[in-house]
């Protein structure tokens, strides 16, 4: 009996250090990223200083090398082992071959003996900052050839210019990342995830300007929880925390994605609702209380609910109304919901004739 033909899948050689090199190409971001017109014209410049048909800006990764721009080809992605990038990336800042399909590293590979059956490679190593070759940029040709002096001068430049522009993309993203949780610090309350007041007030003044220009109404509501001093005397300022962290939790989970909602003060809480009639922010703050009121909160052995008192306000675009005449009317409903006793929403006071 004939032992089964066992085939093994081909695997490209790597350097020692792959995995620190492979932990440098990652830290850029750059895998899988959108087309960019800034290095499809560093490739194109590549091709015409080098006199070549194709040259690419190649990056190498685990098992596949990945194409950032190319000139001359679409190419988006090889297996490590069928790529020319992979042989650079495994020392030499530099490689050419003149003939690739007499090249015993190279005369196997897909590009050498299928279209567009490359003949000529030469690439340069771009190195990150740390040292380490995480990809090519690259000339190629159908036929053998070679680079002159002053072309393989062009190409190092070329490439120092390709992973300037890399370093520069990773900068520019961890430069928005920190922008953007720069200002998540500084519009959020801390305790309860919710807008800080200054966020809050800003983002009314937003609201109430866009509901006048388009003609819509924009209501406000006013929480404030019952008898939280309670809480602390009873179990401590600590868990008093705990209880405004989980109704924070609540209330974020509750609102739709266009409403805001903050921390006005203490335990005092508001929510702008876009594009809300006076009815809708009724209905809201109804279910928004007896969510309130259900949620359960383990405080030491027990458990503990607490309830909340709203006030709702509404502008119409007809009013001459500004940011603080709402938060004075969603206020003044949430008086009358305290002195009502607790638990209760209230809207605008109705005016009464005599
Ligand atoms: P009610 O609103 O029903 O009239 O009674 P209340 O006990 O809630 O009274 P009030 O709203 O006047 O007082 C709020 C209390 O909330 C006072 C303060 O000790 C407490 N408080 C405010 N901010 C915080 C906070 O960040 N953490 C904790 N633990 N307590 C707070
Ligand atoms: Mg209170
Ligand atoms: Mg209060």
């Amino acid at each position: 009996m004939q032992a089964a033909e066992h085939v093994t899948p081909p695997v490209a050689a790597r350097p020692m250090t792959d995995n620190f090199r492979l932990a440098a190409l990652h830290r850029y971001h750059i895998l899988d990223s959108p087309a960019c017109d800034d290095f499809s014209f560093l490739t194109e410049l590549a091709a015409r200083l080098c006199n070549m048909p194709y040259a690419c800006v190649s990056l190498v990764d685990a098992d596949r090398v990945w194409v950032k721009a190319a000139t001359g080809m679409q190419l988006d992605q090889l297996p490590r082992h069928d790529s020319y990038s992979s042989l650079v990336v495994l020392g030499a800042a530099n490689l050419e071959i003149p003939d690739l399909a007499c090249d015993p590293r190279t005369a196997h590979m897909a590009l050498t003996v299928t279209a567009p059956f490359m003949r000529y490679y030469s690439g340069v190593a771009l190195v990150s900052s740390d040292g380490f070759a995480i990809g090519t940029l690259c000339v190629l040709d159908t036929k053998p050839g070679c680079l002159d002096d002053a072309q393989r001068a062009t190409l190092v430049g070329l490439a120092r210019q390709v992973m300037a522009l890399i370093e520069l993309r990773a900068s520019e993203k961890t430069l928005s990342a920190t922008a953007r949780e720069l200002e998540q610090l500084a519009t959020t309350d801390e305790l309860t995830g919710l807008h800080n007041r200054r966020s809050l007030l800003h983002r009314l003044r937003f609201e109430i300007a866009r509901a006048r220009r388009f003609r819509v109404p924009v209501s406000a509501v006013m929480v404030d929880l019952d008898y939280f001093k309670r809480i602390n005397d009873d179990f401590g300022h600590a868990d008093g925390d705990r209880v405004l962290a989980a109704v924070g939790r609540l209330v974020r989970e509750h609102v739709r994605a266009v409403d805001i909602a903050g921390r006005y003060g203490g335990e005092e809480l508001c929510l702008i609702l876009p594009n809300t009639s006076l009815e809708g922010a009724l209905h809201f703050a109804e279910s928004l209380r007896l969510r309130i009121a259900a949620q359960t909160h383990e405080i030491g052995s027990g458990t503990l609910t607490i309830t909340a008192s709203l006030g709702v306000g509404t502008v119409d675009h007809f009013d001459a109304a500004d940011a603080e005449s709402l938060l004075r009317q969603a206020d003044a409903a949430l008086y009358r919901a305290k002195r009502g006793g607790r638990n209760r929403v209230e809207g605008p006071a109705t005016e009464r004739h005599p």
